[in-house]
């Protein structure tokens, strides 16, 4: 598998895939209808407690590796089963290829298994001299076009039945029709004498059950069971991660697994196999059973403490379903073996820094994929790690170093901004957005209008604008972030409007600075948490009830990540943990603190879209209150199709990936348009960047206001 140079042949790599409109199709279709059938699967369980025992659990499988591999292994032999463990995928291939030669081994038939694309199995046995087929209909389709997979359970969910049928023509000299079934009919025509001439099978394993020796598969085509059972030769090529302690253990992933993986509530078959059972091809009349353990830098993630979470992965692909990006571009452009957001971080553990120096970069952190991961791997934040470590083996690039000391010092950082304020002129013409944009740039971003800074940052304009409150009831820092000082303080400025009048004291620290969020974005953690620091000292806690921000990125970022950067400091751990407990955002301010109602509004019935920002809805788990307040203030809200999808700003993931980011927010404008609105509401200023400037690059005459300017617009007088 080629891997691009740089990020700049990896966009080309991007932009052939955008092309390709029947996997675009494929893959959107397949988001629909999985987000519909998970939901429906899951259907009256709790799921979040689900996910939790499962990740408690393999936390406690992992923290022991070593002894569950002992305790398997003295199970499995007693059973008669022969356990080997191999530390590199190389050690893997051998151990399996002198296992072939030992019984004389000629042709080899295989089931599905990621841990032997992971180490390149069937390159090795083919350079060999064995015959090697792959038995599972995705696999087997993408084996004759000698490709990888695109998905963990569907790995061929990228190719259409006429790609299909041309493939089976090519391969069988006969013309094959376009009909599905018959397609089916004829890969299991040419798969048959391969089942009943080949001498090993090769499998891998969902469970590896410690205290039994037994192995489980769980598959839904029933090649599973007959390359487990036709040969003679038995060989479980299996990830140490996936030993687990009991049967119970196994039970309880397998309840979650297939609903995660396809919607479905269980799965066709699952099949375990304990010890060398009998059979009527080998000479004994007993199976060999090989159990063949791969390590491959997985002990070492054990001991990591930040990512020996990756190690819960159950291989379900949920991560890859809900993926804006994977969605657009599939799975070969989403990954190096394993694709979605786990590929992206075993990427680098499993193969290696330059395989995943590009992939990584490839995260609008949006959050979907934590939501829906089986094992509660906190995939954003281990993915944003990954980008961090490449950074710092491998050096910043100039312009990463250039606003990375400039987001470090607050008021360098200011200057700047005053000073592009200055310099924007010729290129606004005096209106609100950047008319005459230099040419590359004009290029990549020609799918939105960008904004221009505005004439006065809100900060400057605090003194003037400040309440004067006398006996204040809640005592509140506004925190700002970068868009509402320095581009949008309409919106901040209509946020205090929304609160005048309520016994409300505000305050703006003028120390605070960028809440460091980019700067994680770009890999410079240092930077993202010295920025963290800043502002955990510009805004003590202490004199606060609440720390207030109108951006929703800004809020999820102050309340989840900064104490992670510096719970770690004891000069600083208990007023990080104070100032993070008292953030909030502003939506669920004015709903759950002010309790503004019906009555607080006069709101004129206008047709009122929501998009739910990612950090809002997944971040801080905040979904009615805004939703509700559009209700109170009595427009009318409607609402339109995946509403609480990326409309794929991302900050510096926009200029980075314009492709994609213009992708994700023509679907997401598709949507809005379709729903009927006149406006459009949201609660995060990059949200409304991205929103705002592709509505008027199209020309739909819809509306884009902050939340805080929609209540505000429609506030009641006041007795
Ligand atoms: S955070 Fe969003 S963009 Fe990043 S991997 Fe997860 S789902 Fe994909
Ligand atoms: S990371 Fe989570 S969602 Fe992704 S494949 Fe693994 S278990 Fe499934």
């Amino acid at each position: 598998m080629q891997t691009a140079r740089d990020v700049k042949e990896y966009r080309e790599e991007l932009r052939r895939a955008l092309d390709n409109d029947f996997l675009r199709q494929a893959m959107d279709s397949f988001a629909v209808a999985y987000r519909a059938g998970r939901a429906k699967a899951f259907d009256g369980m709790d799921v979040d407690g689900l996910i939790r025992e499962i990740a408690q659990a393999k936390d406690d499988s992992i923290s022991r590796l070593d002894e569950l591999y002992d305790e398997f292994k003295r199970n499995a032999e007693a059973a008669g089963t022969k356990v080997h463990l191999a530390k590199t995928a190389d050690e893997a291939n051998q151990i399996i290829t002198d296992i072939a030669a030992a019984a004389g081994v000629k042709q080899i038939i295989k089931s599905k298994s990621m841990t032997s694309e992971e180490t390149q199995l069937n390159r090795h046995l083919e350079a060999g001299g064995y015959e090697v087929t792959e038995t599972d209909l995705g696999e087997f389709i993408i084996q004759l076009r000698h490709e990888g997979p695109t998905h963990m359970v569907l790995p061929a969910i990228h190719l259409s039945r006429y790609q299909v049928a041309d493939l089976f023509t090519e391969v069988t000299r006969q013309k094959q029709d376009v009909d599905i079934e018959r397609l089916v009919k004829v890969a299991r025509r040419e798969l048959r004498p391969k089942f009943a001439a080949a001498d090993m099978g090769i499998s891998g394993a969902n469970f590896a059950i410690a205290r039994t020796g037994a192995i489980a598969l769980v598959t839904n085509e029933g090649n599973g069971r007959l390359v487990t059972t036709l040969p003679r030769v038995h060989v479980a090529l299996v990830g140490l991660d996936k030993l687990t302690p009991t049967l119970s253990d196994a039970l309880r992933i397998i309840k979650a697994l297939p609903r995660n993986a396809t919607g479905q509530a269980i799965t066709s078959y699952v099949t375990w196999i304990t010890g060398a059972n009998e059979c009527a091809a080998s000479p004994t009349g007993k199976k060999e059973m090989h159990v063949v353990f791969l390590d491959n830098g997985r002990r070492a993630l054990a001991n990591d403490p930040k990512f020996a979470q990756v190690l819960r992965c159950v291989r379900c692909g949920a991560c890859a379903n809900v993926c804006p990006i994977y969605r657009m571009v599939g799975g070969h452009q989403y990954g190096h073996i394993y694709i979605g957001a786990i590929g992206l971080i075993l990427t680098y553990f499993f193969h290696g820094r330059d395989k995943a120096k590009n992939l990584v970069q490839n995260c609008i952190s949006c959050g979907a994929c934590k939501s829906v991961c089986t094992a509660g791997i906190d995939l954003p934040e281990l993915i944003k790690a990954v980008h961090a470590r490449i950074q710092d083996e491998t050096g910043s690039s100039l312009s990463n170093t250039l606003l990375a000391q400039a987001l470090k010092s607050r008021r360098l950082f200011h200057v700047l901004l005053r000073s592009a304020k200055l310099l924007q002129k010729p290129l606004t013409g005096g209106g609100p957005y950047l008319r005459h944009l230099p040419h590359m740039l004009a290029k990549d971003q020609s799918f939105r209008a960008l904004p221009a800074l505005a004439d006065k940052p809100f900060r400057d304009t605090w003194e003037e604008i400040r309440p004067r409150v006398l006996n204040p009831k809640w005592r509140v820092a506004l925190f700002s972030g970068c868009l509402h000082d320095f581009v949008f303080p309409e919106q901040l400025n209509a946020a205090v409007r929304v609160m005048a009048g309520r016994d409300v004291a505000l305050d703006f620290p003028l120390e605070q600075s960028c809440c460091g969020l980019p700067a994680l974005m770009m890999g410079e953690a240092a930077v993202a948490r010295d920025v963290a620091r800043q502002n955990v000292m510009a805004i003590d806690p202490a004199k606060f009830d609440y720390i207030l921000t109108t951006c929703a990125s800004c809020a999820s970022h102050l309340k989840k990540a900064y104490p992670t950067f510096l719970g770690h400091d004891p000069q600083l751990a208990a007023r990080v943990a104070e100032f993070s407990a008292k953030v909030i955002d502003f939506s669920s301010f004015v709903q759950d603190v002010l309790k503004l109602e019906q009555a607080d509004f006069i709101g004129d019935g206008k047709k009122t879209a929501y998009h739910s920002p990612c950090h809002l809805c997944r971040g801080l788990g905040v979904v009615a209150a805004p939703r509700e307040l559009i209700g109170k203030a009595g427009l009318d809200y409607r609402r339109s199709e995946e509403e609480d999808v990326c409309c794929g700003f991302g900050g510096t993931y926009s200029t980075k990936f314009p492709e994609l980011s213009a992708e994700i927010l023509k679907k997401k404008l598709d949507h809005v348009v379709q729903s009927g609105a006149e406006l459009l509401v949201t609660d995060c200023p990059g949200c409304i960047l991205q929103l705002r400037g592709g509505l008027e690059r199209r020309g739909d005459g819809i509306k884009v206001q902050h939340i805080a300017e929609a209540l505000a617009d429609v506030l009641a007088k006041q007795d």
